[in-house]
C-alpha cells in the first residue's frame, strides 16, 4: 500500500521511458528554452541526454520546436545550468 510509484515519462530525445525523477522538465516559451514554470506545455529530457552528446539533443529541440539552438553557443550552457540548479 505504501509503495511509492513514480510516474513514467518519455525523454523526447532518446525516447527512453524513465521515472519522472530522472528526467528534467523544460518548456519553450517565445522560442526560448526554459525550465518548466508550471504553465503551458512541457517536455522531458533525461539526464543522460543533457550530460552526453548534445548534438542529438539540440537537433531534436530545433526540429521539434522550431528553435535555432546551437551547441557551440551558450544554449547548451542553459541546459547544464538547469541540470545543476534544478
Ligand atoms: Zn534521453
Amino acid at each position: 500500500m505504501s509503495e511509492k510509484i513514480s510516474p513514467v515519462r518519455m525523454c523526447i530525445v532518446c525516447k527512453s521511458r524513465l521515472s519522472q525523477e530522472s528526467l528534467y522538465r523544460f518548456q519553450v516559451k517565445d522560442g526560448v528554452l526554459k525550465p518548466f514554470d508550471k504553465n503551458g506545455r512541457s517536455f522531458y529530457i533525461c539526464k543522460i541526454c543533457i550530460d552526453g552528446n548534445q548534438h542529438k539533443l539540440i537537433k531534436t529541440l530545433n526540429s521539434r520546436y522550431g528553435l535555432n539552438l546551437s551547441y557551440v553557443s551558450a544554449d547548451s550552457e542553459i541546459l547544464k545550468e538547469i541540470l545543476l540548479n534544478g
